[in-house]
């Protein structure tokens, strides 16, 4: 027997058994949307590796060490998305739909990251995003994270809490990295080997750093939000008095430096105590200078995006009830006769009950282990069109999940009476 071949190392199946939980959160998150005004916006799940290096930047975990990137067969240099963002304000600049315009966009896909896998953290993983492109002011940074905080309730989801932070304008961050690096350099000799490259490269990001032995020396590194223009910090106020004015509650993390380079003044992300080291479940932030840095006319956005995967693990461990998809009707056919009139019949009921979840025997078998399938199957009832109910035109009704008599109804009044049953 050949070898048989398996999924990709940290690349995950989602089964008939788990896709109902997916379909769910997939049904929120479109409910929530659209009860926002935010429209749904599809992009390609590969780009050119250009987009990636030019928005992300060259000296960030993501473009370092975790893009999928590939010469195609024209040599073309491709990655798969390892994030949304950029894919996004690439699409809006090609389509003219970012400039002088607000638009709020949603999307939600796979995304590809070569790191290593673990619980929460996967090669392939889901993101569910949303860009605001046109809105300078903290009043969307508001809007933005007032709306993930009813998608955690909607999720039935606690023990969530809201970080913020300020990276200040581009120039206040300019000025803050030479008193950061001065203050690194005294340190050297307690920065791991990635923090040594990142001091000449890009500094801010060690304040990201994940390694432990770092959290020391990172604590006490000078604060950003000593350094900050005078624009960012009332943005930043006026965002925490909307806030506020919300009822949500957050706390300031100035060491949140978020690990793309393209975000400046508001960040923020979602975090939670009960996914061990992966517990940041959402991430976001503004990020006015992408599309101008990507070639488009300068446009203020503000996102975020969170990790469908962990949000799928918190609902598990809390025991969240999601139904299985179960059919309402098991339709039996034994034997050929049936099974010619029968799939019409279906066919029938689907016309006459919209909305009715109808399964037909396939496959054939004897009446006794089409029963074990229609009772398996967690249909409401079985419906039973053998020879005596082809004769007279009529189905055999039984009910599986309660204790009644089962009852032979001509196949006229048949929607009638499962309408009438509650089926
Ligand atoms: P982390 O610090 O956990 O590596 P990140 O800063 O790289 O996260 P973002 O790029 O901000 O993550 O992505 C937004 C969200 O996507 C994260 O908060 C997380 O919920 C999810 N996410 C990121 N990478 C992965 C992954 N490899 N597997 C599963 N979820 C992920
Ligand atoms: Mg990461």
């Amino acid at each position: 027997m050949s070898k048989t071949i398996k999924s990709i190392r940290g690349m995950h199946d989602v089964l008939p058994d788990e896709s109902h939980q997916w379909q769910a959160f997939e049904r929120i998150v479109r409910e929530l949307m659209s009860a926002y005004g935010y429209r749904e916006i599809r992009m390609p799940a590969v780009e050119s590796t250009d987009l990636f290096c030019r928005s992300i930047g060259e000296v960030t975990d993501i473009v370092e060490k975790e893009m999928y990137t590939f010469e195609d067969r024209n040599g073309d240099m491709l990655t798969l998305r390892p994030e949304g963002t950029a894919g996004c304000v690439r699409a809006g600049i090609q389509h003219g739909i970012l400039y002088n315009q607000v638009q709020r966009l949603w999307y939600l896909g796979p995304m590809f990251r070569h790191e290593r896998p673990q619980k929460g953290r996967y090669r392939q993983f889901h993101q569910f995003g949303v860009e605001t492109f046109g809105i300078a002011t903290p009043d969307i940074d508001a809007e933005l994270i007032i709306m993930t905080a009813r998608l955690w309730k909607a999720l039935q989801l606690a023990d969530i809490r809201l970080e913020l932070n300020t990276l200040g304008s581009n120039e206040a961050r300019v000025a803050y990295r030479d008193i950061l690096v001065e203050y690194l350099s005294d340190n050297r000799d307690q920065l791991d080997e990635d923090s040594l490259r990142r001091l000449g490269t890009n500094p801010l990001r060690i304040l990201d750093s994940k390694n432990p032995e770092m959290t020391a020396v990172i604590e006490r590194a000078p604060s950003l939000l000593d350094h900050l223009d005078s624009e960012s910090v009332e943005d930043f106020d006026r965002l925490k008095q909307y806030l506020d004015a919300a009822a949500i509650e957050y706390t300031v993390n100035p060491r949140l430096v978020r690990g793309l380079d393209y975000y400046c003044k508001t960040v923020f992300e979602w975090v939670t105590d009960q996914l061990g080291a992966q517990g940041t479940v959402c991430a976001g932030g503004r990020y006015d200078g992408l599309v101008e840095q990507l070639g488009g006319k300068a446009t203020p956005a503000s996102g975020f995006a969170l990790g469908i995967e962990r949000l799928l693990a918190m609902r598990e461990a809390a025991d969240i009830d999601v139904p299985p998809d179960c059919p309402d009707v098991y339709l039996l056919l034994p034997g050929e006769a049936s099974t010619r009139d029968g799939l019409p019949l279906a066919e029938r009921l689907r016309d006459e009950n919209p909305g009715m979840k109808i399964l037909s025997n396939c496959g054939g078998g004897s009446f006794k282990s089409q029963m074990k399938k229609a009772d398996k199957s967690g249909a409401a009832v079985a419906l039973i069109l053998g020879e005596d109910e082809l004769a007279a035109d009529a189905v055999t009704v039984k009910f599986l999940r309660e204790q009644r008599q089962q009852q032979t109804i001509s196949q006229s009044e048949l929607s009638e009476f499962l309408k009438n049953n509650q089926v």
